[in-house]
């Protein structure tokens, strides 16, 4: 083997190394992933559990319908101008400031006013 052979030789031994590398690191990030699905999936699954517990607690008690919780979902979802099936998550403005602030905080950044405690109670 000469000299040239031997350089090329070492390139490929590196960059299989490489290659064999970014394998495994692509293995393991499919597995951190699949973890991820699954522990968002049991909280989805809990989540969902005890919103049906909630409810039929509550029906039982009262005089609501599946009706009236359709219809206050529909009005949630619209608050935001958008009816998609999601609460508000991007900006809202303050009422006092009139400053933009996140839906998920409770109060405005700049002054402190309340922003959405009373829209959000029970925030995703
Ligand atoms: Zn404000």
């Amino acid at each position: 083997m000469d000299l040239w052979d031997g350089f090329q030789q070492h390139q490929i031994n590196e960059t299989m190394r490489i290659a064999k590398g970014a394998r495994r690191d692509l293995a393991d990030e499919g597995k951190r992933t699949r973890i991820e699905f699954v522990r968002l999936e049991a909280k989805i699954n809990h989540l969902a559990l005890t919103c049906q517990a909630l409810w039929e607690v509550l029906r039982d008690q009262t005089h609501l319908t599946d009706e009236d919780v359709r219809k206050k979902m529909m009005e949630i979802d619209a608050r935001d101008g958008n009816t998609d099936g999601r609460m508000i998550t991007g900006p809202l403005n303050c009422p006092d400031c009139g400053r933009e602030g996140h839906s998920r905080s409770r109060t405005c950044l700049y002054c402190g006013g309340p922003l959405s405690a009373e829209k959000h109670l029970f925030e995703p």
